[in-house]
């Protein structure tokens, strides 16, 4: 039996399960048995488009150490890592600066461990935010969030996923839909408080709104398609838009400073995204064009649609580019 037809037996046999319930066992499994990434995968993230995006971000955070006055015992941490190829071109960056720090990868997926394990020799891997040591962080989550399980309220009622004559079907299926996510939340909760006791930033990249944006955001793709939610168990990457004003309240309840949210495509072009792609270009004439098209894809398509906010501990500076919040 394959394990949708198991995961479709199991909701027929409990009467339905809620959304994130079903979100969460879809994802597990999906991202346990594969690299998902890439033209022959499911999706391409910023890292897998170009070493600027992991460059860039290595930079923003080599500075804020710096700024911070180079503590010996801060490590990187970065959460769902993918390929790891974000953490080996950031990595570059920071070892060229001298930070000497520890590689911690939160990371739940065995087979991607491995992958990241290729990249990052010596990192040291954990289950999730509990597991680091009690040291300053430069952390950066992109593309983590969003696939984290997101739950739909239909007015007071929980919206359920259920089984019908071997097929899933919402119910209710029409409706206003609210989502909430106490994945994230208690994520974003352990992160503020890993910050506020040890100190440190964090950079946070991701599709998303900043506030009062309600409605059904789940999504599902599969080869580089989106494909219903429900029909593909397992099998293709289930994601939900983040809800970057409970990331930023979360922090905020403790104690800690928050930059505003921008667009991913402006951020990186006040670091310095376009200088970065002539020296580039520079070094490889022969790949000038598809220089210039990652960074277009990096700035302006995908630029739009991501966004980025900086978390970090009072006593550190914000993360460079990334506008402090009026108190
Ligand atoms: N940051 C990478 C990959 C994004 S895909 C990039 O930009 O390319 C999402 C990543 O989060 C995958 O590595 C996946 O295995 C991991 N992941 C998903 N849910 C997780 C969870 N609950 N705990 C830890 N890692 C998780």
């Amino acid at each position: 039996m394959s394990f949708a037809e198991k995961l479709i037996d199991r909701i027929a046999a409990d009467g339905g399960w809620p959304v994130d319930r079903y979100f969460e066992a879809s994802n597990n499994h999906y991202y346990a048995t594969r690299d998902p990434m890439g033209a022959q995968g499911d999706f391409t993230t910023a890292p897998e488009i170009s070493q600027m995006f992991g460059e860039l971000v290595g930079a923003a955070l080599a500075d804020c150490w710096h700024r911070a006055g180079s503590p010996a015992d801060a490590i990187y941490v970065e959460l769902g890592p993918g390929r790891g190829s974000l953490a080996a071109d950031a990595m570059k960056v920071l070892r060229s600066v001298g930070f000497a720090g520890g590689v911690h990868l939160i990371e739940t997926s065995p087979a991607l461990r491995k992958l990241q394990a290729e990249r990052l020799p010596g990192a040291l891997f954990h289950d999730d935010l509990d597991g680091l040591p009690a040291k300053p962080i430069l952390l950066v989550a992109n593309e983590f969030f969003d696939a984290l399980p997101v739950r739909q309220r239909i007015g007071e009622e929980e919206r359920m996923v259920v089984a019908k004559k071997g097929r899933l079907t919402f119910a209710p299926e029409f409706g206003d839909i609210i989502e909430i996510a106490p994945a994230r939340a208690a994520a974003a909760q352990k992160l503020a408080h890993h910050l506020g006791d040890h100190g440190g930033a964090a950079l946070i990249i991701d599709y998303g709104y900043g506030a009062g944006e309600t409605g059904d955001t789940l999504q599902a793709v599969k080869g580089h398609e989106q494909v219903d939610a429900l029909a593909h168990p397992g099998e293709a990457d289930l994601t939900a838009h983040v809800d970057f004003a409970a990331l930023a309240a979360a922090a905020l309840g403790e104690g800690l400073s928050v930059t505003r949210m921008i667009s991913q495509g402006n951020w990186l072009e006040t670091l310095g995204l376009g200088a970065r792609a002539m020296t580039l270009a520079a070094k490889n004439p022969e790949r000038s064009e598809e220089i210039a098209g990652q960074r277009r894809r990096l700035a302006e398509e995908m630029g739009q649609i991501f966004k980025v906010i900086g978390l970090h501990h009072p006593g550190w500076p914000a993360p460079a580019g990334l506008p402090e919040m009026p108190a």
